[in-house]
């Protein structure tokens, strides 16, 4: 007879509590009542025929937010890392040449995934704040002849927006496949993957979206699917083998869906209620209201001699705004303060900005000029009260 040893622990008997936050960091970010009771609704099969209609709502909306006419769309049940898994996994066989552009940590990441795998990797690098030129791009596709280049749209750890125009046709010319990383600017700056020729684009749920984190929309293109189908090895993993996910989602030309996973049904609930507050405001308005409340914030910080991390206007990025570290202070002092005075999450830099930035990122519904009064509010009031030394 088996017997307990281990006794319950204490602490589950208190209720759970959760804090209510401003979630102006980098993400998540603040989840709106309607999409949050969304998931509240009560959980079905991951195989029932109502929830391949959500599956399916979600497929149009996400082909919607990055204007795709792919039929290869859906939502990867994970975080934006398992997107970024998902594409590389599934584009790279070992042996094969990737190239990525560094100008932050989502281009050292995707590098070490491609590497895990066996990819042949190299990588184009700027310093934190810093872009490529497509001339500077050209000439590594040449060099390195990649089957993939990877490039991160809004690089979320630097503020950096990267401008798309003429990316595709360059690694079009040189057939490769052009797979971009919009986590943190989708909804938020203008991307159409057709037109700009996206072959592979991931994002995640819990920026721009305002769902909960744990779903990923995704999009490949009749190019990228033309080689993930003609690969000569299967993909590591099984989870994200685009075969299986093609069939879950009803992507491919099978009569029938077969079990492959349990999908987070409530995830995907509020992920299309998402998706649905996004239609309803139109993605130009969106992309437009982004662009006007970074501006209005912009000035703001300007005026109160903090100095923008990116120099060149239009490679700032709406979403997540990189400030300079204000000069003699402590910056986690700083964002500690705000957290325990205003509730108000702002984050320092990560990766190769850490010690060189503050980043506060004003997603969707915090996409607004309330927002910004109260983060500028915050800000004036760390910098009177945290330490500043002399030197
Ligand atoms: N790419 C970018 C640009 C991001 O900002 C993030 C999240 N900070 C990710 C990828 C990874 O997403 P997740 O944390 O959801 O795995």
């Amino acid at each position: 007879m088996l017997s307990v040893s281990i006794p319950p622990p204490q602490c589950l008997k208190k209720p759970l509590a959760v804090p209510h936050r401003h979630m102006f960091g980098p993400g998540p970010s603040n989840v709106p009542p309607r999409i949050l009771e969304a998931a509240a609704k009560p959980v079905i099969g991951h195989m029932h025929p109502e929830i391949f209609e959500i599956m399916d709502d979600i497929k149009s909306g996400i082909q919607y937010m990055f204007q795709t006419r792919n039929i290869m769309t859906f939502a990867v049940s994970g975080t934006g890392h398992t997107a970024m898994e998902c594409a590389i996994f599934n584009a790279v066989e070992a042996g094969e040449s990737v190239l990525t552009a560094v100008n932050g940590i989502w281009g050292e990441r995707a590098a070490e995934i491609a590497e895990r795998i066996g990819g042949r990797v190299n990588t184009i690098v700027s310093p934190p704040g810093g872009f490529f030129t497509n001339a500077e791009i050209e000439q590594a596709l040449l060099k390195y002849r990649p089957v993939v280049f990877f490039l991160a749209h809004g690089e979320s750890s630097t503020g950096v927006l990267h401008p798309l125009e003429g990316i595709g046709e360059l690694c079009h010319k040189y057939d490769c496949l052009f797979l971009l990383d919009c986590v943190a600017s989708l909804g938020g700056a203008p991307l159409c993957m057709d037109e700009q020729g996206i072959d592979i684009l991931y994002s995640g749920s819990q920026k721009v979206l305002n769902a909960p984190p744990g779903t990923a929309p995704i999009s490949f293109s009749e190019r990228a699917c033309q080689k993930i189908f003609n690969r000569k090895t299967k993909p590591v993993s099984f989870f994200l083998d685009l075969k299986w996910l093609a069939n879950y989602w009803g992507c491919d030309d099978k009569p029938s869906r077969i079990y492959h996973h349990t999908g987070p049904v409530n995830a995907f609930y509020s992920l299309r209620e998402s998706l649905a507050v996004f239609a309803e405001e139109g993605l130009e308005n969106s992309w437009k209201r982004h662009k006007k409340v970074a501006e209005y914030f912009h000035t703001g910080l300007e005026s109160m001699g903090l100095k923008l991390f990116v120099k060149e206007k239009k490679a700032r990025l709406a979403t997540v705004t990189t400030i300079v570290a204000p000069h003699g202070y402590n910056w986690k002092e700083i964002t500690n303060y705000i957290m325990k005075t205003y509730n108000l999450e702002i984050s320092g830099g990560l990766g190769p900005s850490v010690g060189l930035v503050l980043r506060v990122g004003l997603m969707g519904c915090n996409s607004s000029e309330t927002s910004v009064d109260m983060v500028l509010a915050a800000l004036k009031d760390a910098l009177k009260h945290c330490h500043k030394s002399k030197v």
